[in-house]
């Protein structure tokens, strides 16, 4: 059977070689508009492709404002800074995500608090939250939610968009607004995903997106928050080494950061999200193939959530159990196709070991399941 799925993803990326779970494609004007940089000299932290990816960007999320920074590490670190977010405070998140969601946490001085993912969305689970809060939190006199166990403030609730599946954020919204507590979400691999019409990442307080090589478009490396007016003002200070506007002295007016992100990856990513439209019709369209394709294999392919419009970033299924799951890397990466399994969960890790967390099997049963399989774009079948 795996074999036959290795056969199956060769004929849709049409080679013999090797292939890799997401690789770039570069076919509109990425060549043009970074050449136009270098020979404008504006190659760093000044230039007019930075303006014009922000304000592309914020049009095509819908979001207020959107600030380019470095990477998407970066654009959480701030965002979660701007959320109020401060050294001793505790983040509520999931245990099944990538690392720098945690560790954007621990930049604030923050600690996470692991809580259980939903089956059907790979992200927080609403209801997981609400019943870790219900045992372990309070709302003190002024109204911040508190541990029990030693008052530190729970200050903020961050989501991550697993592989572009939008996680439940209505009720995420709910539970955050009972208990006093902002929603950052790490939109990082939803640039393109929906939840009900509204672009991922716009609904919290803050959102982040990530434009590393891998993601859905890329910058080279690069991030964006995505924010309200006020907010996003602020970010761009803290982003900017927190300089007055001044046409030629320094006043700077806080301890900030550098985290601009280059004229030249702007560049980049200006080009990339004329073709993002482009790029997600054609990973839905291979999401639809594989899909048909494992209808009648022993692997569930992961599918958009309800009343979600996912970007299938990273197509996934679940195995039955591990040792099935074992099989099926050993058999594709062996035959050169490129596999992978989801991440080892964050409370594993040994710095975060010690965090407090709730309940965590649904994110068990799916780490010993979830495989991403080759997921890159396919222009020539899709047009
Ligand atoms: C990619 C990613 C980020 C940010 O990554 P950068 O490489 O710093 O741009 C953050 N969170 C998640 C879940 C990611 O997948």
């Amino acid at each position: 059977m795996f074999l036959q799925l290795v056969e199956f993803i060769r004929e849709q990326y049409q080679t013999k070689e090797f292939i890799p779970l997401h690789a770039p494609v570069f076919t509109g004007r990425e060549e043009e508009y970074v050449l136009d940089t270098i020979r404008s000299t504006f190659v760093s932290s000044v230039g007019a492709y930075v303006d014009r990816f922000e304000s592309d960007i914020a049009k095509h999320t819908g979001a207020e404002k959107a600030i380019a920074v470095v990477n998407g590490t970066a654009a959480l670190h701030v965002a979660l800074m701007l959320a109020g977010v401060k050294e001793g405070d505790l983040v509520i998140t999931q245990s099944l995500t990538f690392v720098a969601t945690c560790n954007a946490i621990r930049y604030c001085g923050a600690e996470p608090v692991f809580v259980d993912v939903d089956l059907d969305t790979m992200g927080l689970s609403p209801a997981a939250m609400e019943r870790w809060l219900q045992d372990n939190a309070q709302l003190d006199e002024e109204g911040i939610c508190r541990a029990k166990v030693d008052a530190r403030a729970i200050r903020a609730c961050l989501p991550m968009h697993t592989f572009g599946h939008p996680v439940k954020l209505d009720e995420l919204v709910k539970v955050c607004s009972h208990w006093n507590i902002q929603l950052v979400e790490d939109a990082a691999e939803s640039l393109g995903s929906y939840y009900k019409g509204r672009h991922t990442g716009t609904i919290g307080l803050l959102g982040t997106l990530s434009f590393n090589g891998n993601k859905v478009m890329t910058t080279g490396g690069g991030g964006m928050i995505l924010t309200n007016a006020a907010l996003g003002a602020k970010a761009k200070h803290l982003t900017t080494t927190g300089k007055r506007p001044h046409p030629y002295e320094f006043v700077h007016d806080e301890v900030a950061y550098n985290y601009r992100m280059p004229n030249l990856n702007a560049a980049l990513g200006c080009a990339q999200l004329e073709q993002l439209n482009k790029f997600i019709e054609a990973k839905r369209n291979l999401a639809k193939r594989y899909c048909e394709f494992l209808k009648n294999s022993n692997l569930r392919f992961f599918i958009e959530p309800e009343d979600c419009r996912s970007n299938y970033w990273l197509n996934a299924v679940v195995c039955e159990n591990a040792d099935q799951r074992d099989d099926l890397l050993k058999t594709t990466n062996e035959n050169g196709v490129m596999t992978r399994p989801i991440w080892t969960l964050m409370n594993k890790l040994p710095m975060y070991a010690n965090c407090m967390r709730g309940d965590l099997t649904n994110a068990e049963w799916l780490e010993a399941r979830v495989v991403n399989l080759p997921s890159s774009v396919i222009l020539e079948q899709s047009q």
